[in-house]
Parts: C-alpha cells; structure tokens; sequence
C-alpha cells in the first residue's frame, strides 16, 4: 500500500502510528486492558483528506470517489481483491406512506440483501480483501452468529479459510450458514465474550488474520461504506437522522466513521443525528454512556445479534455520539417484536429482531415527540428474519391442518 495513504491513530491516547504495517490495537493502551472491561486502543484508520481532496471541487471529488468506489478512502490497493460477490450497494425504499407519519419521512436501508443476508458482509469484504493483498489465507472470527456466516461465505467465495468461534447457543440457521460455507466452526460452551478472547488468543498462537470486530480496525472501514452509498442514494442531502441498532458499538462507529470521512473532505456539511438503539434487556452501551466506570449488566434479549456484556467498540463509539451529539435509546424485547410484525406486514421486509430494533427506536422517539415534524429519517436493517426464526416464533400462530375441503377453507378463512 501507498505509504502515505493512511496511520493509525489510537482512540484513548491518540498516538498515531504509521499505517503501512497493520496493528490491531494501540501497543501503549493494550497492556491496561482487563477481561472484565470493554478493550481500550481500539484504532481508528484515518486518511490523507488534503491530499484526496487537492485541487478539486465538492462536485469533482464526490464525481472521482464515485468513480473508484471511495477506493481512496479503503485500505486497500485495488478494488479486484475484493469478493466478486455483490457486497454493498443495498436498495433504499420510502416506506413513509405505511406509518400515517403525517409528513415525516422515514426510509430504510436494506441490508439484509448481502450475500449472506447481513450488513457484516461490508467488514468481511474488506478484512478479506486486505488479507488477499498481504497474502494471508486463514482469517478467525468470533461472532453470536451473523459476523461468523459472513466471514465465512466471503472467505469461501475468496478461496481462503475462515475459523469462526460462536456460543454454542447462537441461532441453528446462523450455525447452518457458516458450516454449509465450508468454515471451521468452534462452538464455544460460554458466552460470545468467552468466544471472542479465545478466538484471540488462537490467531495469536499461530499467526491466523482475526476479523474480531473492533479490534480489527478494518472493520470499522469496511462497515462506513454504508454512509457513502447513503451520500450517493440521498444525493448529497443526507436524512436528519438514522437510527442504527446497536451491540458492540462497530456498526454506529463504522457510520459515523463514513461521515466523518466526507465531513473532513468537504462534502457534507454536517452530521446526521445518529440514533444508537439497544435491546433493554442487553443495554451495556446504552447504560455506561458518560459513566465514570464501566459496570457490566448481564442480560437477555430476543435480539441476539445486538446481546453483548462487552461492548467491544465501546470508548470509539461513545466518543462519536458525545462529538456530534448523537443519543441512545433503549427498546424492550416486547417493542422490539411488535416492530418486527409492523415492518414485516407493513412493509414486506423481514428483519432479524436485532434490525427491527432500529423501527422500535423510531417509534419510541416519535412517541416521545422527540422527532420533529416533517424530518426526514433512515432505519439500518442489519439483518434478514430468516437468520433467527425463533425469535419471531411467539407472535406468529400456525393453524391446525384442514381436510382439503371448500367448506374447510370458508371455515378457516372466515368466508
Ligand atoms: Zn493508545
């Protein structure tokens, strides 16, 4: 890689390093870090803006890294390391007119339509990639279930191994996923915290590439490129506020980071007001937000994707919210499964309960009047319904077979 096209620069302490030699987390900060405790020296990936940006116009810069495919603002060299899969580029649909929002807009960003139906699929396009350019063959994962199938149908479209530890109690069709790929699936009989210092401590053992979100920075890069397809879709005119569910705090940081990135080169003016929405019932983002001290609440929550005691990106993310005056809110499992009924009724999008989190956020906030009028609004669907069917199982009700009768069928479809 170019040697001048990116550093490191460490989000505790904000030592820089120089970016031509790949770090995971910042050597000064790292040696304080405890089990109990979310990690500090997660490092953010920052660019040469002046440079990028030299000589040029709002609209010839915006035109140019269109044209590249913000490969200017990827770490990598060329965009062919890249899976040949359609990562990315996922359809944006105004869903305003199912909500009697009376002028509001609300929209919704599908990220579900990723090759393996989730919205990791952008971090382990791009830890791919890199690792393709360095000629690294095994990348480790440690994932609840959504990260680990993505790491694996990337890697298995790449032709490079993927190792992916889970808790043994992560939904079966996530689990099915990464082993029908092909990936070494490691069950973990603990929890995903357990599974993720342990999926360290094996790339460490023997020289494995670790997709561990966070404490890859790449994954925070690959996680931004939805901010700039939404730049594009939104044609400059970014909605007021996006609401983005939240667990380990990459997927808010990937957001903000993308933003970030056309804030210092000029092309948005401001930055939207993101939402951070977290399950109550696994709130450790949400509740240690401008706390002195880090305390764990264990919990459960029906939307497993976003259950975490660790908050693996939470220093990054919290610095973002506090910086552009971003909020967290909390939703119960209760609002969050009504929210998955409403969008999938109203809308035909099928979102794991982690994604509908977002809507439940959007119509706590509205409920609260906390959204102006006439705004306009994005939900991150970060993952399909069909991933955890389980979870959605206590508000569906399947009806009792009927013989194949006329009058069966008028007595069941009260006709
Ligand atoms: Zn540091």
């Amino acid at each position: 890689m170019d040697a001048g096209k990116l550093i490191f620069r460490c989000t505790d302490c904000g030592q820089e390093y120089p970016g031509h030699t790949f770090m995971y987390l910042c050597p000064a900060c790292e040696t304080g870090n405890r089990a109990w405790l979310p990690p500090k020296g997660v490092l953010k990936t920052v660019y040469n803006y002046r440079r990028i940006g030299e000589g040029k116009d709002s609209g010839l810069l915006a035109a140019q890294l269109q044209k590249s495919r913000y490969l200017e603002l990827l770490p990598i060299q060329h965009l062919k390391s890249l899976p040949r899969l359609k990562v990315g580029n996922t359809p944006v649909y105004n869903v305003s007119q199912h909500f009697h929002l009376e002028g509001m807009q609300l929209f919704v960003k599908d990220d579900s339509q990723n090759p393996t139906y989730s919205f990791k699929d952008r971090a382990s396009a791009l830890v791919s990639a890199y690792a393709r350019e360095k000629e690294i063959t095994t990348i480790v994962a440690a994932s609840t279930g959504n990260a680990g199938s993505s790491l694996a149908g990337i890697c298995a479209s790449q032709g490079q191994k993927a190792i992916v530890f889970v808790p043994a109690k992560a939904p079966m069709a996530k689990l099915t996923q990464i082993l029908m790929y092909g990936a070494k699936l490691v069950p973990v009989d603990g929890t995903y915290d357990q599974a993720f210092d342990l999926s360290m401590e094996v790339s460490k053992e023997f020289g494995f590439f670790n997709r561990n979100t966070a404490f890859n920075p790449f994954t925070i890069e690959g996680k931004k490129t939805v901010a700039f397809e939404l730049f594009e879709q939104f044609v400059g005119k970014m909605p007021a506020r996006i609401f983005v569910p939240v667990g380990d705090g990459v997927i808010i940081s990937g957001v903000y980071k993308g933003f970030e990135d056309l804030l210092k080169l000029g092309l948005i003016e401001t930055m939207p007001e993101i939402v951070g929405v977290q399950a109550a019932g696994s709130n450790n983002l949400a509740s240690n937000f401008q706390k002195a001290t880090f305390a764990i609440k264990p919990g459960v929550t029906c939307a497993d994707s976003i259950a975490v005691d660790i908050p693996r990106n939470f220093y990054m993310a919290c610095q973002f919210v506090d910086k552009y005056n971003g909020r967290f809110i909390e939703v119960s499992d209760e609002e969050i499964l009504e929210a998955s009924t409403l969008l999938s009724r109203n809308t035909g999008l099928f979102a794991e309960p982690a994604s509908a989190a977002s809507l439940a956020g959007f119509l706590k906030m509205k409920t609260q009047n906390s959204i102006p009028e006439k705004s306009t609004n994005l939900l991150l669907l970060t993952g399909s319904g069909l991933k955890d069917l389980k979870a959605v199982q206590s508000s569906i009700k399947l009806a009792e077979p009927i013989s194949a009768t006329l009058q069966e069928a008028k007595k069941i479809l009260e006709l």
